[in-house]
C-alpha cells in the first residue's frame, strides 16, 4: 500500500532535467517505470535493485579506496580508473622495471600483482537507521551532546555490523541528517592488478586536459578480486581463488553513439545542493580562493624543489598531482558559480520555499531553523582562516601532519574503542598504519622545510583572536624568515619522524615515550594535536547545530519540490540517467561528444603530457584498428561525453546502456560543469567516460591481450573464467 502510494505521488512527477539526480538505489525504484523506459532503461527498475533482497545489478558496482568501479566478468575482474590503482603499479614498479612507464598486462593468473592495502567494497545491504539514529538524542540535549550521541549511536550500528567477517559497515547520512542510513558491505582484502596501460595512455593530457574537453585520456585499469577457496573474504594468500561476482556488467563491444542512453553508477563523495544559497557564497567567496592561494604556494614549492633534484621530483610527484588536482577544481568552482549565476538561482529557489513555508504552519519551523543556520554561517566567520589552516594542514609539510597524528594516536589510544575519534578506533588502525608506511615515498625534507615555513607565515599573520598556540610556542608570534628557516633546518635534521623505522616504532608509543624522545617535531606535533583536538570540539558542536537545524528545513525545501529529489552526495551508491551529448562551453562553439585514435596522434608531441607510447603510436598510425572501430567515426573511439551527474568519487564508475552493459568507464567532468556539486546546468553537465572501444583496443591491437579478451567474452576460444591465461 505504501509503495503504491508513493508510485502515486512521483509517478507523475519527473526530474526537471533528465540528466539530474545522483539516485539512491532505493530511489530509483520511486521513479517513474514508464518514464526510465522512455529515457532508454530496458531492464525492469527491479533488475537495477530489488528491495527485498536490498540488492541487484547496481551492487556490480564496488568501492575502490574512494573510487569507483565495477565487476566485468563472474570471476572477480574490476574495472576503474588507472588514477585510482596508480599506488599498486607504483608499488611494483623500480628503475629496473618501470611499470608505471610501460604499464602492466598479466600473463596469467599466477602473474597479477598483489596491492598492499587495496581493498574492494562490494554493497551487500542498506538499511535505514533513522529512527535508531534520533532516539539515541536525549530529550533536553544541548549541541555537543546531541552530535556525541548520534555519533556513539553510528559508532554502535557499525560495530553490530561489523560482527560478520570481513565487513565493512558505515551509517551515512542523508540531507544533513535527515535520513540515516547503514551501509552494509563485503570487503575483499586481496586485490591484484591485471591490467595497467602505460602512464603516457592512462594519463595522458596530464594537469594540461584535466577537468577539460576535447580528451583522449586512456584512464582505465583492470584489477582482479580474489577470496578463500570457500567464497569468503580473506587477506591475500596463494590459495586464494578469484571471486564469484553474483552481479557484473558484461562488456558491450558495439560501443555507444551521440543520443545513446546511459548510466552511470558508482560513489560519488560530496556535493552541496542542499546548503542555502549564502553557505554557497561562503565558499565561493572565501573557501575556493584560499584553496587557490594555499595550494598553489604549495604547487610552486613543490616544483621548485623537485627541479633541484631528480629523486626530489619523483618524491613530490604524487603530492603535485593531488594538490594540482583540487587547486584547479578549486577554480572551476569559481568559473563556473559566477558563469552559472548558481548562488544567485539558490537564493531565488530558497525565497520561493521560504514564501511557500510562511503561509503553512507545518513548516513555519523551517524558517527558524533557516535563520539559526544562517547566524551559524555568521558565528563560524570570526575564527574562519585559523580553522582553515589547521584543516588544510595536509596541503603543506606532511612531517608535521605525521607529528601531530601520532600524537592524536597516542592520546587516542588510551580511551575505550567507542570513545575515540571515529579515525582513530581499532578498524582504522591497520589502514592508518599503510598509510604511514606509503608515506615514505612522499617524503623530500627541503620541500617539507619550505612548506613549514609557508605554514608558519601564514598562521603567524592571524589576528588576536585567532592565534595558533603551538606555532607561537615553538616559531615565536611574528615572522622572521631568517628564524624561521633556521628553526625549520633544526627540526627537520633532528627530528626522527621521517626515518620509516622510528616513525613506525612511534606509531606504537605512548604518550610519555614520545615526549621523552624530545624530537623538536614531534613537540610541534604534541602542541598542534592540542589545538587540533579543541577545535574538534567546536566543530562537533557546530555540526549538532546543523543536525538539529537542517533537517528541519530540508523537509520544507523537499515538500515544495512536491517531486522526487535527489539527495547530495554522500560516498554512498547511487546511478545517474544521461545522454551520450556534446555541448556548447561558449557562444560560436560547440564540442561534439566523441574523440578519437586520430586525435591521439594529432595531440602526439614526444613531450610529456602529450607523448603517445611507442607501441601505442605503431598500431595507430598503421590504422590497425581491429573490430574496434566506429561506423559513422570511421576511427577507433577514445572518451565520449554524456550529460550524467556526477562528481569526485565517480573516477572509475561504470557507464552502461540500457541493458547494463559495459560501454565506459567515467574519468572526469568538463571545466564548464565543475560547478555542478552546486547545481545541475543541463547545458553543460557533462562527464568524460573513457569509451569501452579503446579499452578493448588497448588490450587487443596494443597488448595482445588474448586470454583477457577471451575472459571477458569479447573473443571466442576457452577461458571465460579466467583459467588458462
Ligand atoms: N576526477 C574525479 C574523480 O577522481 C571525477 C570527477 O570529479 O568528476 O573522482
Amino acid at each position: 500500500m505504501k509503495t503504491m502510494w508513493l508510485l502515486l505521488l512521483w509517478g507523475v512527477a519527473l526530474p526537471v532535467f533528465a540528466g539530474e539526480g545522483k539516485w539512491t538505489p532505493q530511489q530509483v525504484l520511486e521513479l517513474d517505470p514508464a518514464w526510465l523506459k522512455a529515457q532508454g532503461l530496458k531492464l525492469p527498475p527491479q533488475r537495477l535493485w530489488d528491495p527485498k533482497r536490498g540488492t541487484g545489478l547496481l551492487a556490480g558496482t564496488v568501492n575502490v579506496g574512494g573510487c569507483s568501479g565495477a565487476f566485468i566478468s563472474s570471476s572477480g575482474l574490476v574495472i576503474t580508473n588507472h588514477h585510482c590503482v596508480f599506488s599498486i603499479v607504483q608499488e611494483h614498479s623500480s628503475p629496473q622495471r618501470d611499470l608505471i612507464s610501460q604499464g602492466f598486462l598479466a600473463q596469467n593468473r599466477e602473474a597479477e600483482l598483489p596491492g598492499k592495502g587495496a581493498r574492494i567494497l562490494v554493497p551487500r545491504a542498506f538499511t535505514d537507521v533513522t529512527k535508531e539514529v534520533r532516539a539515541a538524542v536525549p530529550a533536553g540535549a544541548d549541541d555537543l551532546v546531541r552530535f556525541k550521541a548520534i555519533e556513539r549511536q553510528q559508532k554502535e550500528l557499525v560495530a553490530g555490523c561489523e560482527k560478520r567477517p570481513a565487513t565493512r559497515c558505515q551509517v551515512a547520512s542523508f540531507d544533513g541528517g535527515s535520513q540515516y542510513v547503514l551501509v552494509d558491505s563485503v570487503e575483499l582484502a586481496d586485490v591484484r592488478l591485471v591490467y595497467a596501460p602505460p602512464r603516457a595512455v592512462g594519463e595522458f593530457g596530464g594537469e594540461e586536459d584535466n577537468w577539460m574537453w576535447p580528451r583522449h585520456t586512456g584512464d582505465f585499469a583492470i584489477v582482479r578480486a580474489y577470496t578463500a577457496p570457500d567464497g569468503s573474504a580473506a587477506q591475500y594468500s596463494e590459495k586464494n581463488v578469484p571471486h564469484k561476482a553474483e552481479f557484473f556488467f558484461p562488456l558491450a563491444p558495439q560501443g555507444v553513439k551521440p543520443g545513446d542512453f546511459v548510466m552511470v553508477l558508482g560513489y560519488p563523495g560530496i556535493s552541496f545542493r542542499g546548503l542555502l544559497a549564502e553557505e554557497m557564497a561562503d565558499r565561493q567567496a572565501r573557501y575556493y580562493p584560499r584553496v587557490i592561494d594555499v595550494y598553489g604556494e604549495s604547487i610552486r614549492v613543490l616544483e621548485e624543489e623537485g627541479a633541484k633534484d631528480a629523486a626530489g621530483k619523483i618524491a613530490v610527484a604524487s603530492t603535485l598531482k593531488s594538490l594540482h588536482n583540487r587547486a584547479k577544481n578549486a577554480s572551476g568552482q569559481l568559473a563556473g558559480l559566477a558563469r552559472g549565476r548558481i548562488v544567485e538561482k539558490q537564493r531565488e529557489a530558497e525565497a520561493a520555499v521560504v514564501r511557500w513555508a510562511e503561509k503553512r504552519p507545518a513548516h513555519v519551523g523551517a524558517l527558524r531553523a533557516r535563520e539559526d543556520l544562517l547566524t551559524g554561517l555568521k558565528e563560524e566567520a570570526r575564527t574562519w582562516d585559523r580553522e582553515f589552516l589547521l584543516g588544510n594542514l595536509r596541503a603543506g609539510a606532511r612531517g608535521v601532519t605525521l607529528a601531530a597524528t601520532l600524537a592524536q594516536l597516542a592520546r587516542e589510544r588510551v580511551k575505550p574503542d567507542m570513545e575515540r575519534e571515529p579515525e582513530f578506533m581499532e578498524r582504522e588502525l591497520v589502514r592508518l598504519k599503510d598509510q604511514f608506511e606509503r608515506e615514505q615515498k612522499n617524503l623530500f625534507v627541503p620541500a617539507e622545510k619550505r612548506l613549514l615555513q609557508a605554514f608558519v607565515r601564514r598562521a603567524q599573520a592571524l589576528g588576536p583572536g585567532e592565534r595558533i598556540a603551538a606555532v607561537d610556542k615553538h616559531f615565536g608570534p611574528t615572522f622572521s624568515e631568517k628564524a624561521v628557516a633556521a628553526k625549520a633546518d633544526a627540526m627537520y635534521g633532528a627530528t626522527k619522524v621521517l626515518t620509516l623505522n622510528e616513525r613506525m616504532a612511534m606509531f606504537q608509543e605512548s604518550e610519555a615515550q614520545l615526549q621523552a624522545r624530545q624530537d623538536p617535531l614531534l613537540a610541534f606535533g604534541l602542541d598542534l594535536a592540542t589545538e587540533l583536538t579543541a577545535l574538534d570540539e567546536v566543530k562537533d558542536r557546530r555540526e549538532g547545530a546543523r543536525q538539529r537545524l537542517r533537517p528541519e528545513w530540508r523537509r520544507a525545501v523537499l515538500a515544495h519540490a512536491g517531486k522526487p529529489v535527489a539527495p547530495d552526495a554522500n560516498g554512498t551508491l547511487r546511478v545517474t540517467f544521461a545522454k551520450v551529448q556534446g555541448y556548447s562551453p561558449r557562444d560560436g562553439v560547440f564540442y561534439t561528444p566523441q574523440t578519437t585514435l586520430s586525435g591521439v596522434l594529432a595531440k602526439h608531441t614526444d613531450a610529456e603530457p602529450f607523448d603517445v607510447p611507442e607501441k601505442v603510436l605503431a598500431s595507430a598510425q598503421a590504422k590497425r584498428f581491429g573490430p574496434w572501430a566506429d561506423a559513422a567515426l570511421k576511427d577507433v573511439p577514445v572518451d565520449f561525453l554524456a550529460d550524467a551527474d556526477t562528481t569526485g568519487g565517480n573516477s572509475g564508475s561504470p557507464t552502461v546502456n540500457g541493458k547494463g552493459e559495459l560501454v565506459g568507464v567515467n574519468f572526469d567532468r568538463v571545466w564548464e560543469n565543475v560547478a555542478n556539486d552546486f547545481g545541475y546546468n543541463p547545458d553543460v553537465a557533462r562527464n568524460v567516460n573513457v569509451d569501452v572501444r579503446y579499452v578493448l583496443w588497448m588490450l587487443d591491437q596494443v597488448e595482445n591481450a588474448e586470454g583477457l579478451l577471451r575472459e571477458l567474452g569479447v573473443r571466442k576460444g576457452p577461458s571465460v573464467t579466467g583459467e588458462g591465461r
